[in-house]
């Protein structure tokens, strides 16, 4: 039997959900419910049951579990009510804007002894998974660097996301994403973070960042976001032992360099502007396969599907309370790097 599921905020995110859940195979819509009239009445229009007032909708015995889809800063209070109205809950990412305000949720749910878990639905993207699997397989050896980019060229949407007290900023809108991805590939103590954020279009909040996280053996990520770039650069670069792999954009496939030998015959130099290079010249093709990763299957329905399976304590949660509170911690991290303009030392 398909589980049932309210939505509170119905804007862009909470719409995206009621389309998932209306089109689960899992999941059952009973209703949202707005802060904004005008939203309710748009629900209604496209045949969504809008709830009078969110006491109204976390009443309703026939909802067992909540979606928060609301700005960040909202997060926190309908977490918590929802938790102690006797309702499961997922909430949007970032879940909120501090460590300490995560743990007061996580204490919440296990106050209420319900299911509490976030959004990171940037998991089932088929780029951050290709590269997971090319780092997974050792097909190109143990990696040294991974480099994840987002890059687009309209600053940030000009509504709460500009706002310092709402939670706006792209470390917390996008950020939270890439961290997360970056933490489910590397599975090792932080040991330095550095960033620095960039300002161009907000002085409030962050309009992108690059942060440097160095990790226990000496891997590091490099994890950029910017809204001011107009050309923009690879999604994904991977520099690993024995070989390397790019993703140029999250449409297409992952092309990877596998090193067969290490050293070469001959080496032709290139012509470069100013005089010739054997170092910097092409590698020999014979030393090299060249070939393009199989796209990775992914269906993102499989969020609703896990956390449906949990409640049936048929499945562990996906998104755990511990890995949520690391890309917490990291957050943190940087924004206090970026703060002193220096790299902080810490075990994350
Ligand atoms: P939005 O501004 O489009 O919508 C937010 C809605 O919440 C608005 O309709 C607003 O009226 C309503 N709202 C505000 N306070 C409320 C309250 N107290 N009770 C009920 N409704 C309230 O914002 P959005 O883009 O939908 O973002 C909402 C959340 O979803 C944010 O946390 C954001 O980070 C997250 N998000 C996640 C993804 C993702 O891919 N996981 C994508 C976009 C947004």
């Amino acid at each position: 039997m398909k589980r049932t599921f309210a939505v509170i905020g119905y804007g862009g995110q909470g719409a995206w959900h009621t389309r998932q859940i209306l089109s689960s195979d899992v999941a059952a819509l009973s209703g949202v419910y707005d802060i904004d009239p005008a939203k309710n009445a748009a629900a209604e229009k496209n045949g969504i049951r809008a709830y009078a007032s969110v006491d109204g909708l976390l009443a309703d015995g026939g909802v067992e579990s909540v979606v928060i889809a609301v700005p960040n800063d909202a997060h926190k209070e309908l977490v918590i009510k929802s938790l102690e109205a006797g309702k499961n809950v997922i909430c949007e990412k970032p879940v909120e804007m501090t460590v300490a305000a995560f743990d007061d949720m996580t204490a919440a749910a296990g106050r209420a002894g319900k299911l509490f878990t976030v959004h990171q639905n940037r998991r089932w993207d088929v780029d951050y998974l290709a590269m997971k699997k090319i780092v997974e397989s050792g097909e190109i050896g143990g990696l040294i660097n991974i480099e994840s980019r987002i890059h687009g060229s309209r600053g940030i949407p000009s509504d709460w996301r500009c706002a310092k007290k709402q939670g706006g900023g792209m470390m917390l809108d996008w950020g939270v994403h890439l961290i997360d991805q970056v933490l489910q590939i590397i599975k090792e103590k932080i040991v330095r973070i550095y960033c620095t954020e960039t300002h161009i279009t907000n002085t409030e909040v962050d309009d992108g960042f690059k942060l440097t996280l160095y990790f226990e053996s000496g891997k590091t990520a490099y994890v950029e976001v910017g809204t001011y770039n107009f050309i923009a650069m690879p999604r994904f670069y991977l520099q690993c032992e024995k070989g390397s792999a790019i993703i140029e954009d999250w449409r297409k496939n992952a092309q990877v360099a596998r090193m067969k030998a290490w050293n070469e015959k001959e080496v032709l130099p290139v012509q470069t502007a100013a005089g010739i290079t054997k170092t910097m010249a092409p590698r020999d093709e014979i030393t090299l396969d060249i070939y393009e990763a199989e796209r990775p299957v992914s269906d993102v329905h499989d969020f609703y599907r896990n956390f449906c399976a949990a409640l049936d304590n048929k499945a562990e949660l996906t998104v755990r309370h511990s890995e949520v509170r690391r890309v917490m911690q990291v957050m943190e991290a940087a924004f206090a790097s970026s703060d002193k303009e220096q790299a902080l030392e810490v075990r994350i």
